[in-house]
């Protein structure tokens, strides 16, 4: 797989327990790749936390990881039957967040990595003109409407404009973020909205896989990070410190508000995603259950979802 093929990704949940941890020769060579890269939001050191292949800005707090991409696909059909119904109901609230700011009849939507296709159709479904972007084309052919199979902005022709570009669940697995907001300034008007889903270091399940990896349970951690899967994350900013990195790209923050992050319906599904299932499956889906209703409340999701207007000066 190519390095761009990092670019996009959609996959996995951010929940559940993975096995697998890095041989001691891995853990040498992430090592020496990551302490002290530039922090993609301030410029500053990182630093190595808690596993090799993670690393913290002291400075603003943003995380960042060097896992690698590639691996095995996930079975399809539990992607979808884990996936599709949280992340429907948040793109139903993503949109009527839009919605609020612009009208959405007839506006050019564009959803980067938009995998099987559940934004364009809610999209399509409030009145807009959908456009995907899906590197894997056997996902992209689970999509209705109009998805180019590529990478972004690769995939878009650089005179194509857009009213609102949208990020689900995908930011967080590109290797340059504020190079792909850079890329959105130039395919939006001024006062175009850029909509932003990703997962924080905020959450509480975040610090709480932070607490149980520093006392050695490496599970939750690994998993939040995606860990051994196709895609995993990058990247795990601070809400502060991901506006800033908007703000400094030439955008205007207009609305911040937090997003389930986790629904019992479809939570088994997600749980055994990566591995058969065995006891520790079953003990972290009774956890998840009986937590699922209290991680919905503000301030305890770890999904955060951001608008901003781009202004005119970069
Ligand atoms: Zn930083």
């Amino acid at each position: 797989m190519p390095p761009s093929a990092a670019m996009i990704s959609t996959s996995g949940p951010p929940f559940g327990v993975a096995s697998e941890i890095p041989s001691r020769a891995d853990e040498v060579r992430l090592h020496s790749v990551l302490e002290g890269r530039a922090c993609a939001v301030c410029g500053g050191p990182v630093h190595i936390r808690i596993a090799a292949w993670s690393a913290r800005c002291d400075t603003c707090r943003s995380w960042a990881s060097n896992l690698p991409v590639g691996g095995p696909e996930l079975d399809t059909h539990t992607r979808i039957t884990g996936l599709e119904p949280l992340r429907r109901e948040n793109f139903r609230v993503i949109l009527s967040e839009l919605r609020s700011l612009r009208p959405l009849q007839d506006a050019r939507i564009l959803d980067v990595g938009s995998a099987y296709g559940w934004f364009l159709e809610e999209a399509a479904a409030a009145g807009a003109v959908a456009v995907g972007i899906e590197p894997d084309a056997d996902i992209a052919s689970h999509s209705t409407g109009d998805v180019r199979v590529g990478f972004f902005p690769d995939a878009i022709p650089a005179s194509e404009n857009f009213d609102i570009i949208a990020f689900n669940d995908v930011l967080e697995h590109l290797p340059d973020v504020p190079g792909a907001i850079s890329i959105c300034h130039e395919h939006l008007p001024t006062q175009g909205l850029l909509s932003i889903n990703i997962p924080t270091a905020d959450g509480i399940a975040f610090r709480v896989a932070c607490v149980l990896a520093r006392v050695g349970i490496y599970g939750p951690y690994q998993r939040l990070w995606q860990f051994g899967l196709p895609s995993p994350h990058l990247h795990y900013f601070s809400t502060k410190a991901l506006v800033t990195l908007i703000e400094d790209r030439g955008f205007r923050v207009v609305k911040i508000r937090q997003l389930s992050s986790l629904k019992r319906q479809g939570l088994w599904q997600r749980v055994r995603m990566v591995d058969r299932p065995g006891p520790v499956h079953v003990l972290a889906f009774v956890g998840m259950y009986a937590a699922a209703n209290l991680l919905d409340r503000p301030g305890l999701s770890d999904i955060v979802h951001i608008i901003a207007e781009r202004t005119e000066a970069l």
